[in-house]
């Protein structure tokens, strides 16, 4: 560690804007990695940060990655530390560079439809101020009580409602971010620009290897006239995926598509538990409308209503688990063994995204290799688009172990096919340090122009080196 660190950055961000050890750094050393689930990465885990930085502004993250820059430093940035590949772990003596304090909701517009945000906005409380105008945030993940608005567009998260309104990045109009070096870039908060390059979608999915976003406008939604969520079952996987697709195929647009084909040990060795969960927002008679059609191609593809009051209870829950990991991290006395343990979840959950032609035969061939490995999938599931597809495996074998090789060796099995039949890895947490790896996989020949856009934007390589972008 450079000797003074911490007293250089306090002098550009004031003396409670700078942590170098105890409980403090510890609450932004790590992300939601766990040693388990981070396979051949996880010794990486087990690295700490020289000191964590909170600045206050734009011109204060600048100061201080021009800092990092002329002494290179490496700096990792930080949200809130939800994301599950490791993208926010801290590599050797670097400066975390968090964007907590910047959390303002700077602007709301009915007549535009947008918000403009700081990075650090928690997802939940840009919802919140928008719902008080009478708007509604297009991206509702799982950890949008927990999740800043900076790592959603860092990771191009996905959310319940990106059916109808897409990932995080697609609802970025404009963005301010900061380079390596120190310079502030802003785009243009319009809906198309024909003059390109898009310099804002640098900044969308790349895990902050290309500059820390300080701002964004976002595009923003009315409040819908009328809200439908219906549940229905299906016999097993395949039916309610026909399903889904037909429903895309006939230019349906739900909000929401939530699927998910449960196999826990503890149910029948079938899918008959493959449960729907469609929603629809929008004008009165247009959701009366979509439901109507919704409803008869589920029938016809061999579903049945399922209860209400189940669709009811996945929507009030739905950001449960979110909620239990904060409890659990506040309650932990140390919140890197916390996170490296956490809570002994011994699985592995993947999403990969394909074109909606492959994803069956996908799943066919996951289902051999899997076998073969011994490996056992304990849920799959659709999210969003009949090309998004997820699953959950588990190695009963590993159950006493530190970590899983044969679950590591399976990962990469399935994920390689997945990227040879023109999909990709990966559809919404990033790649981080679980995944880099496979990177080149599906660079299709664009490795090397990459690695220039890095070389130019990053020349020192500060930027959350050893992550997407080697
Ligand atoms: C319980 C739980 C549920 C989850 N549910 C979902 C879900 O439904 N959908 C989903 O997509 N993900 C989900 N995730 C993963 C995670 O919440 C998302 O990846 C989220 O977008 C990360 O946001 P964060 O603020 O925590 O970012 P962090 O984890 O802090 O950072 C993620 C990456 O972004 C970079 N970064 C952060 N802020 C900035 C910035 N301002 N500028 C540049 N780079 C930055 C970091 O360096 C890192 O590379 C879940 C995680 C948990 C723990």
């Amino acid at each position: 560690m450079r000797r003074g660190l911490a007293a250089d950055l306090r002098r550009i961000v004031g003396s409670g804007g700078v942590v170098s050890g105890g409980k403090e750094l510890s609450q932004v050393t790590g992300d939601a990695l766990n040693t388990f689930r981070a396979f051949r990465a996880a010794e990486c885990l087990a690295v700490s940060p020289a000191a964590a930085v909170f600045p206050t502004s734009t011109q204060q993250v600048s100061r201080v990655l021009k800092f990092a820059n002329t002494h290179r430093i490496p700096v990792v940035p930080y949200g809130a530390g939800t994301g599950v590949m490791g993208a926010a772990a801290p590599v050797e003596d670097c400066i975390v560079l968090g964007l907590r304090r910047m959390d303002a909701v700077r602007n709301v517009s009915g007549e535009d439809m947008t918000a403009r945000v700081q990075a650090g906005v928690v997802l939940e409380a840009a919802a919140k101020a928008l719902e008080k105008a009478g708007l509604l945030l297009g991206h509702d993940p799982w950890s949008r009580p927990i999740a800043t608005t900076g790592g959603a567009i860092s990771t191009d998260s996905v959310g319940y409602t990106g059916a109808k309104h897409g990932s995080m990045g697609g609802q970025v109009l404009g963005l301010e971010a900061v380079l390596a070096g120190g310079e502030v870039v802003r785009t243009r908060a319009v809906p198309n620009r024909a003059s390109g390059p898009d310099l804002h979608g640098l900044f969308v999915g790349t895990e902050g290897t290309l500059g820390v976003v300080t701002e964004a406008t976002l595009r923003v939604f009315p409040k819908p006239e009328a809200w439908r969520l219906i549940p229905f079952t299906f016999p097993n996987f395949e039916s309610g995926y026909h399903a889904v697709a037909a429903m895309y195929s006939l230019g349906l647009r739900p909000t929401v598509v939530d699927y998910e084909s449960n196999l826990w040990p503890s149910d029948a060795e079938t899918d008959s538990t493959a449960k729907l969960y469609l929603g629809f927002d929008g004008p009165g008679g247009v959701v009366e409308a979509e439901t109507a059609r919704a409803w008869s191609i589920c029938l016809e593809m061999g579903g049945r209503e399922g209860k209400p009051s189940d669709a009811a209870k996945f929507w009030r829950t739905r950001h449960s688990i979110a909620l239990r990991y904060q409890r659990r991290l506040a309650k932990a006395a140390d919140p890197v063994a916390a996170r490296r343990g956490a809570g002994g979840f011994r699985m592995d959950y993947l999403h990969v995204a394909l074109p909606a032609s492959k994803v069956l035969e996908y799943r066919r061939r996951c289902q051999k290799i899997l076998a073969s490995h011994r490996v056992a999938v304990r849920e799959w599931s659709l999210w969003a688009r009949p090309e998004l597809l997820s699953f959950l495996i588990e190695d009963d074998r590993d159950a006493g172990g530190q970590t899983s090789h044969s679950l590591a060796e399976a990962v990469d099995k399935v994920l390689t096919p997945a990227q040879r039949m023109g999909g990709s890895m990966e559809y919404c947490h990033g790649v981080g340090l679980k995944l880099a790896h496979l990177v080149e996989g599906e660079s299709d020949g664009g490795a090397a122009a990459t690695k220039r856009i890095k070389a130019a934007l990053d020349p020192n390589n500060i930027l959350n080196p050893g992550k997407l972008l080697g």
